[in-house]
């Protein structure tokens, strides 16, 4: 990489965006160059203009940097850049995500134009061919730069867990959610309805479990992606943890793998993120644990710096085939680490 592409990150303050700023420190491609979020903080610094929550410091010269409002104009004025990181939320994510990709590539967190069909929906180690569509998204909108989205944080774990099941015949799925309360932003859900207790609701989050997969398992055929045909079956609550998710998850599937079998797909998917050597791909994208009690999220939730996904708990179902928990940290491999390898996949095939 000669020089390192300056991002902006829209949605700045938030949870997901805390987490870019971490994950970019250092990083051997991206320098962050301009902060956004709404014009509440739009004109502040950014220590003034955010509650900091994650682990390590907030960096010096990121508190001091002055926060632009969330559109095109003021994040030029504020800087050049090369590439945006959206983790605006989702229901004013679309047009704003619209205005940038007319000129800039967009790396969007937003569940907005995820399920459009020319408009990847992305894991790179599971459907890296989906970035064909770029070119299609490029002509059809006649816009200099791109959207490509990630995967609702509940959705990516699972999916990167059904990628190597694919082989055995998928046909149905059903997952428990059990996610932390990170996954609501910042400052999400009140703390009087939380402890003590789990609530059995996050809105539109079943709908996005339930449709986003058969997309993401979907075939590139040339010119669109023919979803993968089976169907899911979600049931999400929000739980008292801080970050990661714990998913409870039972497959059918056209053949009976032993257990072994299963659990040698898991250990050996490789994506190509690994090939490639993505500066954040985790060397194994799911790590299986063979305790009776793992994966949990205080133990497991930062395996590969938080990348790698976590399975566990693997067994014979009566019912349909073979049942498992998956783990995985959904501000990073569900979050902003999942946008920053998105984007490393983007640059390594030339097209940011
Ligand atoms: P959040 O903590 O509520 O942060 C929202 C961010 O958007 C803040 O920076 C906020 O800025 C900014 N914002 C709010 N209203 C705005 C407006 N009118 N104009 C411009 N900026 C505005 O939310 P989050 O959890 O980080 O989630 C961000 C996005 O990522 C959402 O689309 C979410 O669905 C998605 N996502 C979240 C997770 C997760 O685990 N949390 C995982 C995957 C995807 P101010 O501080 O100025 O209000």
């Amino acid at each position: 990489m000669s020089s390192k592409r300056k991002v902006a990150i829209l949605g700045a303050t938030g949870a997901v965006g805390q987490r870019f700023i971490q994950l970019l420190q250092g990083h051997p491609w991206f320098k962050i160059e301009v902060l956004a979020a709404s014009e509440r903080s739009a004109g502040k610094k950014y220590k003034d203009a955010c509650n900091w929550t994650m682990e390590c410091e907030l960096p010096k010269e990121i508190a001091e940097m002055p926060v632009a409002d969330a559109t095109v104009e003021s994040v030029e004025k504020a800087g050049e850049v090369d590439l945006i990181f959206s983790s605006l939320p989702g229901d004013l994510a679309g047009p704003v995500e619209e205005e940038f990709a007319a000129l800039y590539p967009v790396f969007s967190k937003a569940s907005a134009h995820r399920m459009e069909k020319d408009v990847p929906l992305l894991i790179p180690e599971v459907n890296p061919e989906h970035v064909n569509l770029i070119p299609i998204q490029k002509k059809n909108r006649g816009w200099k730069g791109f959207i490509t989205t990630d995967p609702n944080c509940s959705t990516i774990q699972m999916a990167i867990t059904l990628k190597p099941l694919m082989q055995f015949g998928l046909r149905q799925v059903i997952v428990t959610t059990m996610q932390a309360l990170s996954g609501a932003g910042y400052p999400g859900v009140p703390s009087l309805d939380i402890i003590d207790n789990v609530v059995p609701f996050i809105s539109k989050e079943e709908d996005k479990v339930e449709n986003e997969a058969q997309k993401i398992l979907g075939t590139f055929d040339g010119t669109k992606v023919q979803t993968a045909d089976f169907c899911v079956s979600a049931s999400c609550n929000r739980v008292n943890v801080k970050d990661g998710h714990l998913e409870s998850v039972f497959v059918k599937l056209d053949r009976c793998p032993s257990i072994e079998e299963v659990e040698e797909a898991f250990q050996k998917f490789r994506g190509e993120p690994q090939k490639l050597k993505l500066p954040s791909a985790p060397q194994n994208p799911i790590v299986v644990r063979k305790e009776p009690n793992r994966p949990q999220p205080r133990f497991d939730r930062d395996e590969g710096k938080g990348m790698s996904v976590v399975v566990g708990r693997i067994r014979k179902d009566p019912i349909l085939t073979v049942k498992y928990m998956v783990l995985g940290h959904n501000t990073i491999r569900g979050g902003a680490g999942a946008g920053i390898l998105s984007a490393e996949l983007m640059v390594a095939k030339g097209l940011a």
